[in-house]
Order: C-alpha cells, then sequence, then structure tokens
C-alpha cells in the first residue's frame, strides 16, 4: 500500500515537514509550517485573554456622586479621597 508521502517544506525553519504536522499557513502561496514554526507565530491566542476593562460604581462621599468609571476619581472634585466603590442596587433606580 503506497501512500503518497510528499515532504512539505517549512517555509519559516526550511525543515521537512511530515505533511501531517503541516500547517497550510498561507493558501495561496501554498506555504506551510512546521506545528513548532506554527506555535511560535500564535503567541496571541494566549495574549487574547486581555483583560476586559469594566467601569466600577464609585461613590464620591463629598459630591455625594455616584459615577461609573474606569479609574477611581470623582469627575467633579478629580480626587479619589473621598471615593468608595458603591453597587448600584434596585434602590438607586426608585
Ligand atoms: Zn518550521
Ligand atoms: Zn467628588
Amino acid at each position: 500500500m503506497a501512500i503518497l508521502r510528499v515532504p512539505i517544506q517549512c517555509y519559516r525553519c526550511n525543515g521537512s515537514v511530515n505533511p501531517g504536522a503541516a500547517m497550510l499557513v498561507d493558501q495561496k502561496m501554498k506555504r506551510y509550517q512546521c506545528y513548532a514554526c506554527y506555535q511560535k507565530q500564535q503567541p496571541r491566542w494566549r495574549m487574547g485573554k486581555e483583560e476586559t476593562k469594566v467601569k466600577e460604581n464609585y461613590f464620591c462621599g463629598r459630591c455625594k456622586y455616584k459615577f461609573k468609571a474606569l479609574a477611581p476619581r470623582c469627575p467633579y472634585c478629580s480626587s479619589s479621597d473621598h471615593l468608595s466603590r458603591a453597587e448600584f442596587s434596585m434602590d438607586d433606580l426608585l
């Protein structure tokens, strides 16, 4: 039983790659990468877990002002001295 096994050349490290382990990275150029190079090239999937910045609820005791912001700083007095984290509850809506 003859299986056609043409070694594929990794265009990054120029090493011959088992077709089963090669990644087609460029369909038009017919470029293949070995798995090792492919992984090296894809650090993004780890970094993709980016911290999403969530606005927090704050309450400035000095201004008696509740606001949502990324940074703990009152937009009125631009100070963080009197800030506390506030949770908006149903009571606030009434
Ligand atoms: Zn390679
Ligand atoms: Zn304030």
